[in-house]
This record gives C-alpha cells, sequence and structure tokens, in this order.
C-alpha cells in the first residue's frame, strides 16, 4: 500500500470552503500515484455509514465519509430516532403521564405543554449527540466530505457541496449508507405545517389539538402515542386489519386498549382517498365515506431509499421501486467491492442493526475475519407503554407447528412494578417443553426495550428457564419479572409432566 498524508480532521461545520481545497490536493497527489484516494468510502453518516468507517479507519484504513450539511449522524441523530425518542422522554415527564396512578388522573408537571417544551430538550439532545458523532471520526482519522455523494464510475465519486462545487475522490471499496427518506403519495399536497410527514412532526410550531396519523406502523404508532399524551385527539388510519402485525398479539391487543385510554380512535381497514387543506385545519377522506377532521395530518406511509441522486448505474447497480439496493450476506451489491448497509438495504430498517451491518460491512471489505449479523434481533418500539421482544411470537410458532408452552408475570405482582406505579406492564417467555430453552421473549411496559436483553442473553446462551428460576435478582427490580415468568412456565410445564405419567 503506498502511503498517502492524510489530511487533518476537520470540522466542515465551522469551515465550509477550506475541506474541499485541501481535499483537491490530496486527490492531485494520490491520482498522480496511480492509487484511490481512500481505501474505503463511505456514503452517509447515519448509524451505519458511521460504524462502517469507524470499523475500517480502526483497521487502519485511509476513509472518507461523505454527508450533506448539517445532517451529520444521519437520520437517526437529525430526524429520526434521537429527537423522536427524546420527544417521548420530555412528553412522558412534563405530562406526569406515569406518575397518575400515584397522583390522580389529572397529575401534570406542566399544564400548558408548548412545543418548545419539546423541542428545548431534542435540540439539545441532538446538538450533544452531533458533537459525539464529530469527535469519533476525527479521533478516528476519518476525513469528513461536505456534500452529497454521486458514482461518477464504480470507484469514483462526485461529491457536490451546497454551492454546487464538485470534488472527485476515488476509493477502493465503496460502502452506501444513505438511508431512507418518508415515502410521499403523489396524491397528497405536503404542506409542512398541515399535512406533515414523519419529519415534519419536528417542525411543528404548536401541539395541534387533533391529528390524523395515516399509517400505523412503528413510526406513526409512536407519534400518535406522543400526541395522545400531550392531550392531542389523535385518529389512526390504517389500510390493513390490524397493526404491527410482527408483534405478540396480545401486547397489541394491550397497547391498543391504552391507546383508546388515552382517547386514540383507531380506523383499521380503512384507505385515505383524499386529503382537503382547509383554513382551520384539514380533512381527510377515506374511501368508505367517512369524513376525519383535524388540525394536523401526519402521513407515516413507509419510507423510500435515499437511491435517486447517487447515480447508481454509472456504477453498475440499479434500487427497486422503493429505492433499496439487494445486497447479499456479507452486504455486498451486484458489484462486489460496493457495499450498502442500514436502511436503504430495507427491513428490519433499525438503527441498532444499521450499526452492526455497518460494521460487518467494513470488517468484510477490509478481509479481516467477520461472523455473520445475530440471529436474535431484538425489536424496540417506543410506543406509550413501550414494547420490546426478541425470538418468536406465538403466532410464528403455531403456523411453525413448533410447541411452546407460555410463562407470564405481571408488573403489578412486582413490588418494583408498585413502586413505579406501573401496573399494566408485563413479561410473557415463550419457552420449549422439549428442552426447556426459550423461544421468545416479549415485554410490555416500562423499560421494555432495556428488559428484553435479559432474554436475549439468555437465548444467546442456548439457556434455559432453568436459569433463570435459579437466578436471584435484585429486588425490588422489573428484572424479576424473568424469575417470576420462569417459575410460571416451569410450573405449567410440570402440570403437563404429572397429566403424562
Ligand atoms: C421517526 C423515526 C423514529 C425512529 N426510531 C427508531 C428507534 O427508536 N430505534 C431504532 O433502532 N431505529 C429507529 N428509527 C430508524 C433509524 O433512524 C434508522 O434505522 C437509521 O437511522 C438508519 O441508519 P442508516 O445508517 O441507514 O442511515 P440514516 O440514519 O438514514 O442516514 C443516512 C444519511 O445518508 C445521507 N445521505 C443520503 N444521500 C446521500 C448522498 N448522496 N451523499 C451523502 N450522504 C447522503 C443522509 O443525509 C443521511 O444523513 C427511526 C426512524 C424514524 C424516521
Amino acid at each position: 500500500m503506498v502511503a498517502v498524508t492524510l489530511p487533518p480532521p476537520h470540522n466542515p461545520a465551522n469551515c465550509p470552503v477550506k475541506p474541499v481545497k485541501v481535499f483537491s490536493s490530496l486527490v492531485a497527489a494520490t491520482t498522480l500515484l496511480g492509487v484511490s484516494d481512500f481505501d474505503v468510502l463511505v456514503l452517509g453518516s447515519g448509524p451505519g455509514g458511521q460504524k462502517a468507517a469507524i470499523a475500517a479507519a480502526k483497521l487502519e484504513r485511509r476513509v472518507a465519509i461523505v454527508e450533506r450539511r448539517n445532517m451529520i449522524g444521519g437520520v437517526c441523530i437529525n430526524t429520526g430516532t434521537i429527537p423522536s425518542k427524546t420527544m417521548r422522554e420530555a412528553v412522558l415527564y412534563l405530562t406526569g403521564l406515569s406518575q397518575r396512578e400515584m397522583y390522580g388522573r389529572n397529575y401534570r408537571v406542566k399544564e400548558e405543554i408548548g412545543i418548545a417544551d419539546l423541542t428545548a430538550r431534542t435540540t439539545h439532545v441532538v446538538g450533544r449527540e452531533v458533537e459525539v458523532i464529530r469527535n469519533q471520526l476525527s479521533r478516528n482519522r476519518i476525513t469528513t466530505l461536505t456534500g452529497s455523494g454521486q458514482f461518477l464510475d464504480p470507484h469514483t465519486i462526485a461529491v457536490i457541496d451546497d454551492r454546487g462545487r464538485e470534488t472527485k475522490v476515488t476509493a477502493d471499496k465503496i460502502i452506501v449508507a444513505t438511508g431512507t427518506r418518508p415515502a410521499r403519495p403523489d396524491s397528497v399536497e405536503f404542506d409542512g405545517s398541515t399535512i406533515i410527514d414523519s419529519d415534519g412532526i419536528l417542525q411543528l410550531d404548536h401541539v395541534p389539538d387533533s391529528m390524523v396519523v395515516v399509517g400505523a406502523g412503528v413510526i406513526g404508532i409512536e407519534y400518535a402515542s406522543m400526541f395522545a399524551a400531550l392531550g392531542t385527539k389523535v385518529t389512526v388510519v390504517e389500510r390493513r386489519d390490524r397493526m404491527l402485525e410482527f408483534c405478540d398479539l396480545e401486547v397489541i391487543e394491550a397497547l391498543k386498549y391504552h391507546l383508546r385510554d388515552l382517547a386514540v380512535t383507531f380506523r383499521f381497514g380503512e384507505t385515505v382517498a383524499a386529503v382537503e387543506r382547509h383554513e382551520r385545519g384539514a380533512l381527510t377522506i377515506l374511501e368508505s365515506g367517512k369524513k376525519i377532521p383535524a388540525a394536523t395530518v401526519m402521513y407515516s406511509a413507509g419510507r423510500q431509499g435515499m437511491t435517486e441522486s447517487l447515480a447508481l448505474h454509472t456504477a453498475g447497480l440499479e434500487a427497486d421501486a422503493r429505492g433499496r439496493i439487494t445486497v447479499d450476506e456479507h452486504y455486498r451489491t451486484a458489484v462486489p467491492h460496493i457495499y450498502a448497509v442500514g436502511d436503504v438495504i430495507g427491513f428490519p430498517a433499525l438503527a441498532a442493526t444499521s450499526m452492526e451491518q455497518g460494521r460487518l460491512a467494513a470488517y468484510h471489505a477490509c478481509d479481516e475475519p467477520v461472523s455473520d449479523m445475530s440471529r436474535l434481533q431484538p425489536i424496540g418500539i417506543y410506543t406509550i407503554p413501550e414494547i420490546s421482544f426478541v425470538g418468536a411470537t406465538e403466532d410464528e410458532l403455531t403456523d411453525a407447528h413448533v410447541p411452546f408452552e407460555t410463562g407470564l408475570s405481571r408488573y403489578r405482582e412486582l413490588a418494583r412494578g408498585q413502586i413505579i406505579g406501573d401496573t399494566h406492564g408485563m413479561l410473557k417467555l415463550l419457552v420449549s417443553p422439549e428442552d426447556r430453552t426459550l423461544l421468545g421473549v416479549h415485554v410490555f411496559g416500562t423499560q421494555a426495550t432495556e428488559l428484553v436483553h435479559i432474554g436475549q442473553a439468555v437465548m444467546g446462551c442456548g439457556g434455559t428457564i432453568d436459569y433463570l428460576v435459579d437466578a436471584v435478582f435484585n429486588y425490588p427490580t422489573l428484572s424479576e419479572c424473568y424469575k417470576v415468568a420462569a417459575l410460571d412456565a416451569m410450573n405449567k410445564l410440570r402440570r403437563v409432566q404429572r397429566f403424562s405419567h
């Protein structure tokens, strides 16, 4: 490998012009030497791109990451995961919702909650997170190129900055991690204030008194529950008869019960025919003829891969109708030195999985031994209350004719559940009657997304409920629900055994 002096780490936010100039000399030098400018070039700095770049840098490769202005950290930090989860935390705190069991239904930390109360917290957290990421990139001597990347050929990318200036860079390996944007049906006139997509939530200038959420996917339901908690009258319209059908049915029933309790109306099996904008809001007209007036309509109708501006064809690649790129088990595209990771490759489109895909792709690109992505992917849904699971659902096991027993624990039976005032939470274990291993773990309620990892660890190590029955948990904790649920499953299995002997 020919040694090339790396440009010093820089902060493009403070210095928008200089990096291009400094970089041009590097490009010229490397071009003369006949080597690529970088060993690995990453397009997009979301969780997938970040982890790919850092993994390659740790393997001592010359790495660059291309990102648009003000988007360091990707959708995850700027418009998706982090702002939405911070907003949720602000909602939970300010509404006092989780304390009402103790202090009464009217308990609130703040009487009038305005949008500024929510955005103050999100702006603070997003700012800090961006700093952390910038720091990590520069600490690892990763060159940040500010602009939009576009393929010129399979090894060359044009980085086009805000002023339209173009810098060409070459790389041996390229990792596409350009993520997604909200899909917008052509028939709907989005205006950023009355009719919005999920990005528009962060730009609202007030908390609407009523809202129609079109699409009961994860993002739609998360925002529906946040606004319902704030007191907005929410109507969810969903074309399918169910929502979040990949989750445990019992858990989703519990979620629906809670959301209805927060005055959410569900319209399942209904399709939006038109959305009309009026002075006082918008009228959502359903194909069934129903009309729903609301101050705001939020479309959450899936996401579209950010591939239009990549000129993929110049690299010998193409995306599907939803802008997604197909990859093999090593995240290689049809052109073997070009990889793709994160939301741009589709399901499961989560920050957690994107990070891991990024790391694995970078290892493979750098010829580092690499294992497959773990089969056990936890799913976390930050509704109010939250949901998390790992492994199979009851429906999946039944469809596959895999016998199972359930073990259930309810938070209200735990001292910690009473202390925190969460009496509706629950944990369900799905257990194999043959060897007592865990087949699935489903949690609903406070800290569900944290608790699930105990089950994940046990499952990952091939553990059985015997371990959970014998383990001593701190008291009083929510983790104790593992022991209670394991005992419940054990008792049920014993009963079956007694019958058959
Ligand atoms: C509202 C919302 C809530 C979410 N909540 C969660 C959650 O709770 N948990 C979870 O795990 N996931 C959540 N997600 C999903 C999560 O945000 C994504 O899975 C994750 O961000 C995907 O990471 P990524 O690396 O694919 O890229 P992204 O985060 O999508 O970032 C891609 C980056 O690529 C850049 N880019 C695009 N085109 C180019 C180009 N041509 N040149 C240079 N750069 C380009 C973009 O500017 C962007 O910054 C949520 C998403 C949304 C929208």
